[in-house]
């Protein structure tokens, strides 16, 4: 029977699907230094980000045939060494995007309507209710104004459906997409029924000039994408949304443009140095933070732990 380690938990739907499909799965977490002994003695091995799967555990299992990986960094797995072992490495890209995006929406109506700051100071000061009334009394609607979306994969995609179906001008930004076709479902889940809007992607100049809304959706690169540089050349008062990695938003530049008035206010999932980032940047009166749980949602975890366990049996066939 294949064995599988599931050892940073995995949905009880996955789970079930793979245990009903035959397949003995062990949920025991296993201590990073005790899998050189306890991982030869299965198949395939789950994980998300804790467990390291490096060249030395590789070395230490000669049976497994599987690296499945619940969501979409494989930064704590060495990919291209198990590969050359023959082990098939897997991830669940797809399973959170409408989850990271609607975080991205989280953090703009935060900050368009004051609730993070509101969430901060009313419990401190309810006292001062009509001042705080006051000082919040300028917030802005979504509707007519311009989201820029900068990397139109999977998550800025979904970020785009969600900015069309309120209103918004979607000013998106890709070197690989010229252009994509949005579907938007606008009839309670009835699959048949879908809005579609075809969006040609403009450049980040123009995105940068003319964004209300900048939300960032990159892979993780080399260096900021976002800077003085480019912050210079925003809209002043735009809100800029980080929900991609830490490192892609210079966090320095970020607090000289919020101090400075440049810019009105940022959401930001993730961080420089998590998992502990600046304080400055927590407790800056314009952002709205969350601790990177982007794709912490109940939906998406369900999602990857089906998408997984439908992966494994696939790969298995009949042959398991
Ligand atoms: P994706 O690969 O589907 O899309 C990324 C897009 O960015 C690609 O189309 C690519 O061409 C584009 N791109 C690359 N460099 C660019 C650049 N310099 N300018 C403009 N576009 C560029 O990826 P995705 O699934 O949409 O994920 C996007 C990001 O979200 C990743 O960084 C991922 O790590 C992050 N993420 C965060 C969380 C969270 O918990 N906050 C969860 C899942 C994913």
């Amino acid at each position: 029977m294949v064995r599988i380690l599931v050892n940073d938990g995995i949905h009880p739907d996955g789970q079930t699907l793979l245990e009903e499909a035959g397949y003995e799965v062990v949920t025991d977490r296993v201590a990073q230094e005790d899998l050189l002994e306890v991982l030869p003695n299965f198949d395939a091995i789950v994980v998300r980000s804790a467990t390291k799967v490096r060249k030395d555990l590789i070395d230490a299992c000669p049976r497994l045939k599987i690296i499945a990986r619940g969501g979409v960094g494989l930064d704590n797995i060495d990919v291209e060494y198990a590969k050359e072992k023959g082990i098939t490495v897997m991830n669940t890209p797809a399973a959170s995007s409408q989850s990271v995006a609607e975080l991205a929406f989280a953090h703009i109506f935060a900050l368009s309507r004051s609730v993070a700051q509101a969430n901060r100071e009313l419990p401190k000061e309810g006292s001062n209710f009509k001042a705080l009334k006051k000082s919040y009394s300028k917030g802005v609607q979504l509707r007519g104004k311009n989201l820029g979306i900068i990397g139109f994969g999977r998550i800025g995609q979904e970020a785009a459906r969600i900015g069309l179906g309120l209103g918004m001008n979607i000013l998106a930004v890709d070197p690989m997409v010229d252009v994509a076709d949005i579907q938007i479902n606008i009839s309670n889940n009835n699959p048949n029924v879908n809005l579609s809007v075809e969006l040609e992607t403009v450049d980040l100049e123009y995105a940068l000039a003319n964004s209300d809304y900048l939300t960032i959706h990159v892979p993780a690169l080399k260096g900021a994408l976002i800077a003085n540089a480019e912050i210079e050349k925003m809209k002043d008062g735009a809100i800029l949304i980080n929900t991609a990695r830490g490192g892609i938003i210079n966090e320095a530049d970020l607090m000289a443009a919020l101090d400075s008035g440049k810019l009105a206010g940022a959401g930001i999932d993730v961080f420089d140095n998590e998992p502990t980032p600046d304080p400055k940047l927590l407790q800056h009166p314009k952002v709205s933070v969350s601790p990177h749980i982007g794709a912490s949602t109940l939906e998406a975890q369900r999602n990857i732990g089906l998408e997984l366990a439908d992966k494994i049996i696939a790969y298995y066939g009949d042959d398991k």
